[in-house]
């Protein structure tokens, strides 16, 4: 179960890390999108304001195989998909 009060606050992408191809943009279509250039996907929207956005975002963390995408979530933490929190946290979402 997702953690009554625990909200996702902003993400974001290390465009150093990206490898550019695109498994987030699979996993969250609603938030990411495919971009020509390099550095990236292109973020569509930032505002997480359901638990729908919250599974893609978790997911698509959890997909990047260099953990290139951050979330920030209102406990003060901060995590990528490099450790458990995030496949934890989707998977309660279903
Ligand atoms: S899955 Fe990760 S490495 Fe691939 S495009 Fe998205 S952020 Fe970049």
């Amino acid at each position: 179960m997702f953690p009554e009060g625990l909200k996702i606050l902003r993400f974001w992408v290390d465009t150093d890390t990206c490898l550019d191809q695109r498994s987030c943009v699979i996993e969250a279509p609603d938030l990411l999108a495919d971009h020509q250039a390099s550095g990236g996907p292109l973020i569509k929207v930032t505002n997480l304001d359901n638990k729908d956005k919250y599974h893609q975002i978790l997911n698509a963390a959890w997909a990047c195989p260099v953990s290139a995408i951050n979330v920030e979530f209102s406990d003060g933490s901060v995590e990528s998909g490099a450790g458990d929190r995030i496949k934890s946290l989707s998977e309660s979402l279903g």
